[in-house]
């Protein structure tokens, strides 16, 4: 799998997504990467190749195995007191697979900077790579305040903010938002009948 160096929004964006696939933030729907089929279909809405280990393949329940397990790993990198200590995780992340940059064309015919990992790459070990590229590109280029958790006092989310102004609130924007505001329509219109 090959991946632009200075694509940290993609890692980023992977990065939230995946830690918010767990029971501990869905209270609603429960856990999303129930079986290998789930975690395809995470990979697919990312447009990250189901073949990313290099052979043609769905994920196996090994693949899933890790990559509960990188989330879990990853929460904690998210929950990280100081920029050191986040800077460590993110590392070792990278490092995790061999991976190798190389300077190549990009589809504009511009020369870019990309991450490519071994043909004998674990799936989890990919994901490790992008997720530690795009939160050390957020860490140099942004701030290590733009790792957060999820504003609304209903949810156990966390985030990693790309956008330009940095004001992003929730971990799922069009859920948690919705939550807050449905809550403090019902307050007011409480409030009103009395
Ligand atoms: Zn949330």
């Amino acid at each position: 799998m090959k991946f632009l160096f200075s694509d940290y929004a993609l890692g980023a964006a992977v990065a939230t997504d995946l830690v918010n696939t767990s029971a501990q933030v869905r209270r609603s729907t429960g856990e999303t990467l129930r079986d290998p089929e789930g975690l395809g279909r995470f990979l697919d809405e990312h447009g990250i190749p189901a073949d990313a280990a290099g052979c043609v393949r769905r994920p196996t329940e090994e693949d899933l195995k890790q990559v509960l397990a990188l989330r879990r790993e990853l929460r904690e990198l998210l929950e990280s007191g100081s920029e050191e200590e986040f800077a460590d995780g993110a590392n070792a992340l990278l490092r995790r697979e061999a991976v190798e940059p190389s300077l190549e064309r990009d589809p504009d015919g511009r020369w870019q900077w990309y991450a490519g990992t071994g043909q004998r790459a674990s799936l989890s070990g990919e994901l490790a790579a992008l997720i530690g590229i795009g939160l050390l590109g957020v860490l140099r280029t942004l701030s290590h305040d733009r790792v957060r958790h999820c504003a609304s006092p209903a949810c156990d989310g966390m985030f990693v903010d790309t956008s330009k102004a940095g004001r992003r609130r929730y971990c799922m924007p069009a859920v948690c938002g919705n939550r807050l505001n449905v809550a403090a329509h019902r307050a007011r219109r409480g409030a009103a009948g009395q």
